[in-house]
């Protein structure tokens, strides 16, 4: 016998109620960058990922008038339009490689990427806080996943040496890792995987745009080439999408052989053309990038000096509140006092290490940081 379907979802949801984790979507107005509207009232805005301020920027919209909206099929049947061509181009121009091909988000872009690339048969070495879409696209790819310890480049070379010689080897890794807000030792990374025959796949999601000399990324600033190279354009750029660079071969195969590409329309055109001049923006954006770091700096030194655990240095800064209570308790504090942040919590991060994570904008100033780090205190 079955139960009707809203009976057996509201005792899923008072399950989550019971561990802290039901969570509600915020409905917010719009707002000047580094705001947000809230229920008739503007807060400061620390949650969002929008590092440059881009996603209201101005842009030409008389320009982008004729541009067309839909690209009314998958990019394999008539949907590989000039807006998609020139913005893959300017995307690979900007983080150093030959190739690049757009999707239409991360998520689609990393469960679409690992099973084109690794199978059954193939090992995957992934660290342990990599994002859920990495996670996701490894599972779905079927291969032998080893998962290391986060940033643990001991345990990652037992583990490449321990696994049996046959098929592909991969190394998936986070350039900033997402909800910890630390980095990746990718030179490292990039001579272990040398010396053991692996491929090296990176997701730039928060460093390409915002971090490197105009915005080029970690890997390129590292001198680093990975064979597979994954950049959002919902973050920095202020906009939506993301890419993968590399050679023009694995362009190819992608566009084979990456389902969230084959089976799904190509990205709006229009999205393209945006990409393609918050491109530009981006890369004349030294400017913004430097304050940004400078607020990030300011609020993780900021929180240390009030006691708190702090991870990540920039762009992302969190403060570790533990139980899940406490980081929503925090959460409900700040937008008391007039402060967006969200509490993360388990599953996005380990039990435990619930956190706000706060993420200053090139939008925000100085004195911002202090009201924030005072209503912390
Ligand atoms: C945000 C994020 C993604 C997903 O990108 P979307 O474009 O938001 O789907 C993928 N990987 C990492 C590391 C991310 O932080």
């Amino acid at each position: 016998m079955q139960r009707p379907l809203d009976e057996a979802i509201t005792a899923r949801l008072q399950e989550l109620d019971a561990r802290g984790l039901r969570r509600t979507l915020l409905p917010l107005g719009l707002d000047e960058p580094g705001r947000a509207a809230l229920d008739g009232r503007s807060y400061l805005d620390f949650g969002s990922n929008d590092y440059l301020a881009l996603a209201s920027a101005p842009l030409e919209w008389e320009s982008l008038a004729t541009i067309p909206t839909g690209a009314r099929a998958s990019r394999l049947v008539t949907g590989n339009l000039s807006p998609h061509m020139a913005a893959e181009r300017a995307l690979a121009e900007l983080v150093g490689l030959p190739s690049a091909l757009l999707f239409t988000s991360g998520y689609a872009t990393n469960v679409g990427a690992l099973p084109a690339l690794v199978g059954p048969g193939d090992h995957v070495f992934s660290d342990e806080l990599n994002h859920a879409s990495l996670i996701d696209g490894c599972r779905l790819s079927r291969a032998h996943i080893h998962r290391f310890p986060h940033n643990d480049l001991q345990a990652l070379e037992l583990a490449l040496a321990a696994a049996p010689p046959s098929g592909h080897r991969l190394v998936v890794t986070e350039a900033v890792f997402s909800m910890e807000g630390d980095r990746a030792p990718l030179e490292q990374l990039r001579a272990l995987t040398e010396r053991h025959g692996a491929w090296l796949m990176v997701d730039e999601a928060h460093s390409v745009g915002v971090l490197g000399r105009r915005g080029r990324g970690l890997c390129h600033e590292a001198g680093v080439t990975p064979e597979v190279l994954i950049g959002t354009l919902g973050k920095a750029f202020g906009a939506m999408g993301a890419f993968v660079a590399g050679s023009s071969r694995l362009r190819e195969l992608l566009f084979h052989r990456a389902r969230s590409v084959v089976f799904s329309t190509g990205i709006s055109p229009l999205m393209a053309e945006i990409v393609s001049r918050r491109t530009l923006q981006v890369l004349e954006a030294d400017e913004a990038r430097a304050h940004q770091a400078a607020l990030a700096t300011q609020l993780a030194t900021g929180l240390q000096r009030l006691g708190l655990e702090v991870r990540g240095t920039g762009p992302i800064v969190t403060a570790v509140f533990g139980t899940p209570q406490g980081a929503v308790e925090a959460e409900t504090r700040l937008r008391e006092a007039g402060i967006l942040a969200r509490a993360i919590r388990p599953p996005t991060v380990p039990e435990g290490t619930s956190r706000v994570r706060l993420v200053p904008t090139a939008a925000h100033s100085s004195a911002d940081i202090d009201r924030l780090l005072g209503a912390i205190a």
